[in-house]
């Protein structure tokens, strides 16, 4: 996805401080992960600052993804609005041409050795974090009939309301022992 790769080498051979402000853009069907999908354009916004080790780089990104509804089962659209901000590390200096230290913190991002920051991967993780744990097309989705399968937003089913002996017996149970 080029609309979120970024060739930063000019910021790199910057002082501590540095700032570089780009909007982006992707018209081109996104695939940010095997289960996200991103439907329409994706639009964002990105700020890198040159810190001492390398750039801290923050933003917004809105985009739409096709979640499939944990009650109907029916596909819908959901937009988001997510922020990052994110550490990118160099893996060659920007001077020397040689590999720079290496670092091992999870939380931090390469730049890789063509100086470029892709900021695919911190907005797929953005994403993933900020998705519902519920999807729901809406949110009085009724969903199925457990007996017919019928989408009861399209209305009532003829299904009478299942009653299971078990567990009136158990009520009864219930009942019985809560009298005085
Ligand atoms: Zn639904
Ligand atoms: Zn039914």
């Amino acid at each position: 996805m080029d609309a979120l790769l970024f060739n930063v080498a000019q910021l790199m051979k910057s002082p501590v401080g540095t700032s570089f402000v780009t909007d982006f853009q992707e018209d081109e069907e996104v695939v940010l992960d095997d289960d996200l999908k991103v439907v329409g354009p994706l639009a964002g916004h990105a700020r890198m600052r040159r810190t001492n080790q390398g750039l801290l780089v923050d933003g917004w990104v809105d985009l739409t993804l096709e979640l499939s509804c944990m009650r109907c089962l029916k596909n819908f659209e959901q937009p988001m609005h997510v922020t990052f901000e994110e550490q990118f590390y160099p893996t060659v200096d920007v001077l020397t041409g040689l590999p720079a230290p290496a670092f091992d913190e999870d939380e931090i991002f390469p730049i890789d050795d063509h100086h470029q920051v892709d900021l695919t991967e911190a907005v797929r993780q953005t994403v993933l974090i900020a998705l519902p744990m519920v999807t729901v097309c809406q949110e009085d989705c009724k969903g199925l009939c457990s007996q017919c399968g019928k989408d009861l937003n399209q209305g009532p089913c003829d299904c009478q309301p299942e009653t299971d002996v078990r567990w009136s017996a158990l009520g009864q149970l219930l009942q019985n022992g809560l009298q005085p």
